[in-house]
């Protein structure tokens, strides 16, 4: 396996990279097809009082398709892919990220790949300007949880802040935990495994957690935050991954992060985890009950890596769950 699959590899096995920051910056710099290949992009929905941009900052290529069902059969995880026109060889994992304008404040929910980017991802900003914002329009980025595909936009590799005038937001049970986290933590996870990407990975979150920390704020979960957010623990993917209720007017949309990797595979078989799971019992249970909560009160859901645009609504389906992605006409 070359570095780039080794990358790409662990990346998805929760958004962790084994390889060494000037290994990336070194391949990114001398890989021409990034800059050929353009992904950026948006789409604007007007939702009642708020305007909403779903940036893309590309995607994750898997070949490990296994890594999306540690706990599952990997038989029935191919005929369902194979029924549902997927290739068995290989997953592609959307990075959708939201962007919310209220009258006063724009507001990024999570920052892509960043400084972990391969060709295939990386074009947030870019994506951003598209829908006409610079970095420095940023007011808040609100971080779902400290896994590298979510908080590797939030500094540049020279430790600078990428969004020079937004406050930083997440929780302070994730901040705790990764800012003292060690492999036995992981102890029910997939990644239990991998520990030399571990000991590669805790400390590059750290060192960015430690940058970030003169502008980070911790959410406050009781009460409705700049009159249209609302925000609640989901643990399990990681122990403080942040779930956030967006309302406009009687309209609510969860920002369900990576409550859930895949459409297909994860809404019939939530329990079948995912390898990134910090602790995959708590993950299923929360899933579960995440699940369960859009799908009784109807609620909209965007996901980060769910198919484009990772919006989309939840039904009951027997005992398990179904994702009925939003139509778009434009
Ligand atoms: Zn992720």
């Amino acid at each position: 396996m070359n570095r780039r699959d080794l990358l790409k590899k662990s990346l998805l096995a929760g958004g962790l990279s084994m390889v060494p920051f000037s290994s990336v910056f070194a391949e990114s710099k001398t890989n021409p097809e990034k800059f050929e290949n353009d992904l950026s992009g948006y789409k604007k929905i007007n939702w009642g009082e708020l305007e909403l941009f779903v940036l893309t900052d590309g995607y994750i290529h898997e070949t490990d398709v296994n890594s999306f069902a540690p706990r599952g059969n990997v038989s029935e995880l191919k005929s369902i892919l194979k029924d549902n026109f997927r290739s068995e060889d290989y997953i592609d994992m959307a990075m959708n990220i939201l962007l919310v304008k209220t009258k006063n404040k724009l507001i990024l929910f999570d920052t892509g790949l960043g400084i972990f980017s391969d060709e295939k991802s990386g074009f947030l900003l870019k994506s951003l300007q598209k829908a006409g914002f610079s970095a420095k329009d940023i007011t808040d980025v609100f971080i779902s949880h400290a896994h590298p595909d979510h908080i590797g936009g939030v500094v540049d590799k020279q430790n600078n802040f990428v969004f020079p005038n937004a406050a930083i937001f997440i929780s302070k049970i994730e901040y705790d935990f990764w800012m003292n986290a060690s492999i036995k933590d992981f102890n029910n996870s997939a990644l239990k495994s991998k520990p030399e990407m571990l000991g590669q990975i805790i400390p590059a979150l750290q060192n960015i957690l430690k940058t970030i920390k003169p502008r980070l704020k911790f959410y406050d979960l009781d009460n409705v935050f700049y009159d249209h957010f609302s925000f609640q623990l989901a643990p399990g993917h990681t122990p403080g991954l942040t779930v956030t209720t967006i309302s406009s007017g009687n309209e609510k949309l969860m920002y369900i992060a990576d409550l859930i990797h895949s459409d297909v595979l994860l809404f019939p078989h939530p329990e079948w985890g995912f390898s990134g799971d910090t602790d995959l019992d708590i993950a299923t249970a929360s899933r579960k009950k995440l699940l369960q909560q859009l799908a009784d009160n109807k609620i909209r859901a965007f996901a980060c890596h769910l198919p484009w645009p990772g919006l989309g609504f939840t039904k009951k389906q027997g005992i398990a769950f179904e994702w009925i992605p939003e139509g778009f006409m434009n």
